[in-house]
């Protein structure tokens, strides 16, 4: 079983600027392929901590996935590291440069003198293709009279470092050690209305840590993400263990699934139902939040949505809004042409709230259906202040989908 480490590289990390999202992303992906990661090492943009840093790692992991410090500036020194630690110097590569020199020049921009620098690699590394940015990536063994070490830096801009570690490093680590099964794939299925430990043990057995496929678990907001990872000869027998693993867990928390991909949210399922069966929703959303309104209207002109309205509480709406009439929501529908309406009364005020957990407190989700018939559920919802009013929402789109 191959040992990875995990290095950071940026004075942002270290100083505390920002967070190393990098690493914990790396280490599940890594996790996903079998390779258990050891170590997480941060390290400031200082050359020979750097190298220090690399040495280390090269003696006691396997496998070490570095980000950052690749691009074009002074303070960029993981190329000149890697290559110290591995006692080999750098070298110029000319296909590197071509595709730096296109880059720019389909940005039609001149390619500063200091970019240069981007095309140095250490002598016996390989590249990894960058499809997004000028950096390419570095893969090196850094061998020692005992032990072997394969060595990947990848670009600190978390969407270059996921696209080229999804792209090649992963592919590469599988030939490293799987043999044959060098084929991955990965797909998410989404759930809401279920706490993550009920869900774990409903899903028993499936989401141990040596099963095959893996199954992962992850929450955001309320909303699971189920991620099944597939390694094997080929690409169609991954697609076969991800399609019985997908239907194993549909049967056993199937009526909580809303769909699948990593974007996909239950608003994406709300708004494509309504499109397919040609019908349409209006919003009205009462309280300290308007967060339906917020997601419908990201996804641009769609007919599935119609609008929506926000007000402090439903005494507003009738008397700004809707004066004279006794059933307010029943004429926004109207109104507003829709076939459904949602409405959530009401979110929280946060104010003066601290860090810790709201306790639990009443929310009525009201829908009125095409016929007119008109549901209420009354829901009880807590949660910490940065995610309560999504989790209402949510379980308002759940009861709508109901
Ligand atoms: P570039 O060619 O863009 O300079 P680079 O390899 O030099 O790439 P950095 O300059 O270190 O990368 O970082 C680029 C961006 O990525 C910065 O916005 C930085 O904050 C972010 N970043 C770097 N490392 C991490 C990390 N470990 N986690 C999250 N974000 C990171
Ligand atoms: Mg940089």
């Amino acid at each position: 079983n191959l040992r990875a480490e995990v290095i950071s590289i940026g004075d942002e990390m270290t100083s505390g600027a920002r967070l190393d999202t990098n690493a914990q992303w790396l280490s599940r992906r890594l996790g996903e392929l079998g390779i258990e990661v050891e170590f997480h090492t941060t390290v400031g943009d200082t050359l020979q901590h750097n190298i220090d840093v690399f040495r280390i790692a090269a003696r006691r992991a396997d496998v070490v996935v570095a980000t950052g410090g690749l691009g074009p500036t002074r303070d960029d020194l993981t190329r000149q590291a890697i290559a110290a630690a591995a006692e080999v110097p750098l070298e110029f590569r000319a296909s590197a440069l071509e595709h730096i020199e296109k880059l720019f020049s389909k940005r039609n921009r001149e390619m500063p003198e200091r970019n240069k620098i981007q095309a140095m690699f250490p002598v016996g590394s390989e590249q990894v293709f960058n499809p997004q940015g000028t950096a390419p990536g570095i893969d090196l063994e850094i061998i020692s009279p005992d032990h072997r070490c394969r060595v990947f830096a990848l670009p600190g801009v978390p969407a270059e470092m996921v696209r080229m570690f999804d792209d090649t490093v992963a592919p590469r680590l599988l030939s490293m050690t799987g043999g044959q099964a060098n084929h991955i794939e990965h797909h998410v299925m989404k759930f809401f209305g279920i706490g993550e430990s009920d869900m774990e043990q409903r899903l028993g057995e499936m989401i141990a840590r040596d099963r095959t496929p893996r199954v992962g678990i992850t929450v955001s907001a309320a909303t699971i993400s189920l991620r099944i990872t597939a390694i094997d000869s080929s690409r169609q027998a991954c697609l076969d263990q991800i399609e019985s693993t997908r239907h194993e867990i549909l049967s056993r928390v199937g009526e909580l699934h809303f769909g699948d991909g990593e974007e996909f949210e239950q608003f994406h399922a709300v708004d494509r139902q309504l499109r397919e069966r040609g019908e349409s929703l209006v919003t009205a959303e009462f309280g300290r939040a308007a967060l339906l309104g917020d997601w419908f209207a990201s996804l641009g002109e769609t007919p599935g949505y119609r609008g929506g309205v926000s007000f402090a509480d439903i005494d507003a709406l009738t008397e700004l809004l809707l004066a004279g009439q006794d059933q307010p929501l029943e004429t926004l529908r109207e109104r507003f042409k829709a076939s459904w309406l949602l409405a959530v009364d009401g979110y929280p005020s946060l104010e003066g709230t601290s860090d810790a957990p709201l306790p639990a407190a009443e929310v009525d989700l009201i829908v009125i259906d095409p016929s007119g018939k008109r549901s209420v559920t009354t829901s009880r919802i807590g949660g910490h202040p940065s995610i309560i009013q999504a989790r209402i929402a949510k379980a308002a789109l759940a009861w709508l989908r109901h």
